[in-house]
């Protein structure tokens, strides 16, 4: 299923979380990889990890900021230097924020929000899209939220930018499907990363292990989700055998969205 030998996708947020998780899924479908992070020292491990766990398969690191448009722009053309093509880019990296009601939210963090959740996937899809229309069409996968969908109490600046990814999302499709480019969004539900794992520090300091409990007795499934769960949905949205999903923001979440 979803054979990615040849494809060269690019991966924004990859040296640990769901970004490390889809490059270990795609790569063990053989893609060939530009792993994309601002955690330079956390990036290396995770090449070394891959190349040692799929030999087969070509690994570039960039150290990029991707709310830098420079840096962007950079990492797009160090993939087509290296690899000579773009197929695919899986536009992951984003951060939370602090928790915090709307009306006492820091505006800093705002702004630095936006600039990464934002700012980040449209510099993303701004310089791969032509790289693919080059290449007679690929596929764009954004990762959204479950905060793209419906509110999330405390985090407004965090749901604000998700579901500014889910509209933009639906603009790419409609824009450049005709360039045979299929662009989609995922909207992942509580996945246990480091991301995760530090809301829970912050909903309970001296007991995130219970908060978790507590948040994953809420999901239809009774648990959390796993990274690798997200990463086999990437690999088949970013896969030929997509062949007409587009515009869409696919939940991924056990089912707790549907809960009333
Ligand atoms: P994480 O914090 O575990 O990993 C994020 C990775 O992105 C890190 O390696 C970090 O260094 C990198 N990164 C952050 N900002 C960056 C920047 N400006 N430039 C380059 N790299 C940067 O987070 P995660 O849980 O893996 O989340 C990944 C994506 O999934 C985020 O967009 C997040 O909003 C989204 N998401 C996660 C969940 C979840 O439950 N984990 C749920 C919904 C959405």
């Amino acid at each position: 299923m979803a054979n990615l030998k040849g494809k060269v996708i690019i991966v924004t947020g990859a040296a640990m979380g769901l970004g490390l998780a889809a490059a270990d899924v795609l790569a063990s479908k053989g893609a060939d990889l530009t792993l994309v992070d601002y955690n330079a020292e956390a990036l290396d491990k995770t090449k070394a990890d891959l190349q040692s766990k799929y030999p087969e398969s070509k690994f570039l690191t960039v150290t990029a900021d991707v709310s830098v448009e420079e840096n962007v722009k950079n990492y797009v053309d160090e993939t087509v230097k290296t690899f000579g093509k773009v197929d695919g880019l899986y536009n992951n990296a984003g951060i939370e924020g602090k928790q915090a009601p709307l009306i006492d939210y820091d505006i800093n963090i705002f702004k630095k929000v936006i600039d990464i959740n934002l700012l980040g996937v449209y510099y993303g899809m701004k310089y791969v899209i032509p790289e693919l229309q080059k290449n007679g069409g690929g596929r764009i996968v954004n990762v959204a939220s479950v905060g793209g969908i419906r509110g999330v109490s405390n985090q407004t600046a965090y749901v604000a930018t998700k579901h500014a990814v889910a509209g933009m999302t639906k603009n790419a499709a409609l824009e450049y499907g005709k360039d045979n480019i299929l662009t989609n969004a995922i909207a992942p539900g509580a996945i246990l990363t480091p991301m995760v794992a530090e809301a829970f520090k912050q909903v309970n300091p001296n007991d995130p292990k219970t908060a978790e409990k507590e948040y994953a007795s809420r999901n239809p499934t009774r648990r959390l989700g796993d990274p690798m769960d997200v990463g086999h949905l990437v690999a088949y949205l970013l896969s030929d055998e997509n062949g007409y999903v587009s515009g869409q923001v696919i939940a991924i979440d056990g089912g707790e969205s549907n809960m009333y």
